[in-house]
């Protein structure tokens, strides 16, 4: 370009042209020289069994992941890791959404890694998960203090797809959390029913969050989630609402007096608290120790937890067994001409499903 202080006009002052802008970036450094080793079964383990929490999530997500390799070895680091799995204490958290489970999941983990010590996993079962990316857990930030804890793991729910799929994959990741030094592991689920029965399967302690309401609460919850739960707490007793807690309190302990006494000799017990303002989560975390106390005392501990096993064996052969089947190629296909030969009113559902088991079944010999 002509710059007009080069003219004569101006002697004695030179502009030079300009350079281009050099790149941020080294030319010289090659992309993919850093790249990240895939880890080996045995890796795996190694980085768990020595706590290393970057290898902890790193198998975690192998162990959520839907392709069939990253099943081959994620199968492999739970079954090495199980000898080490076992010694936590496992506590499910359950209420509907905006029971205020983050608020109080973050004050009860604080609590607790301050007065019993340890680290403390947080995951979640939440089968609506697919649907809206995430609900529970899906952002970190809502539990605040917990997210930035040295001795904490918050993961969120595995999005997985059917409930039985989502509910083994947290289970697995129960596994890998103790084997990696885990000793307290809080299961979160939104209360909706099916998922409270999961995560009651893999926790010794199922804690219902509940709220007081207009004066009907038991209406809204049905007996079964009630029935499973060890402990139920009512949150929000802050403020003027402190009357409705306790009347609420009041009410569930006497619903609770008509059910039958649990396998597990335990009465459950009802409190109120204030996980906003941290108020009376002392009182809650002193009950769950006392129940695991009284279940190590009289056997139920070790019951459950064989119960939960045997549970899972089953859960896992049907899982599987179904998977099978629909993702046989030849099923697949025949699928689609048997559900257009149902939609038509051509077969019955019962005729349709039978024909394609007996395809199956043939298939197989
Ligand atoms: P979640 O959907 O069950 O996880 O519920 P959140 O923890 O997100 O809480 C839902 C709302 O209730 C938020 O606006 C919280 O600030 C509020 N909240 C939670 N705990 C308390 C409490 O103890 N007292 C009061 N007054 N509000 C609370």
């Amino acid at each position: 370009m002509e710059h007009p202080e080069n003219s004569a006009e101006f002697e004695g002052l030179t502009v030079n042209s300009g350079v281009g802008p050099v790149s941020i970036v080294n030319p010289y450094l090659k992309r993919g020289r850093f790249a990240r080793r895939q880890l080996t079964a045995g890796d795996y383990v190694e980085g768990i069994l020595r706590g290393d929490v970057s290898v902890l999530g790193q198998a975690v997500t192998l162990v959520e992941s839907t392709n069939p390799a990253h099943q081959v070895i994620a199968q492999e680091v739970i079954e090495k890791c199980l000898p080490y799995s076992g010694k936590s204490i496992r506590v499910g958290i359950s209420g509907v959404p905006g029971a205020g489970k983050s608020t109080s999941i973050d004050e009860f983990g604080i609590h607790v890694l301050k007065e019993h010590g340890g680290r403390l996993a947080v995951l979640a079962i939440d089968p609506s998960s697919e649907r809206t990316k995430g609900s529970i857990l899906g952002d970190k930030t809502r539990m605040e203090k917990l997210s930035v804890h040295p001795d904490s793991f918050i993961r969120p729910s595995p999005s997985a797809g059917s409930l039985g799929g989502v509910a083994r994959k947290t289970r697995e990741t129960i596994i890998l959390c103790e084997a990696a030094g885990f000793d307290k592991i809080f299961v979160e689920t939104v209360g909706v029913g099916q998922s409270e029965t999961a995560c009651h399967s893999m926790v010794d302690f199922f804690l219902l969050i509940q709220l007081a309401g207009t004066g009907d609460e038991l209406q809204g919850i049905k007996r079964g989630i009630m029935e499973m739960a060890d402990g139920i707490v009512i949150n929000k007793c802050d403020g003027n609402n402190v009357d409705k807690c306790k009347l609420a309190a009041t009410q569930f302990r006497n619903a609770l007096q008509l059910f039958p006494k649990p396998e597990s000799n335990w009465e459950p017990k009802v409190l109120t608290y204030s996980g906003f303002y941290a108020i009376g989560i002392k009182e809650i975390w002193d009950m769950i120790y006392e129940y695991i106390d009284f279940v190590k005392k009289n056997g139920y501990f070790e019951f459950r937890r064989a119960e939960q096993s045997k549970y899972w064996m089953y859960e896992s052969i049907n899982e599987q067994l179904r998977n099978n089947f629909y993702q046989n190629p030849t099923i697949a296909d025949l699928l689609k001409a048997a559900e257009k030969s149902v939609l038509d009113g051509q077969r019955s559902s019962f005729v349709a499903a039978k024909q394609l088991l007996d395809s199956y079944f043939a298939l197989l010999h």
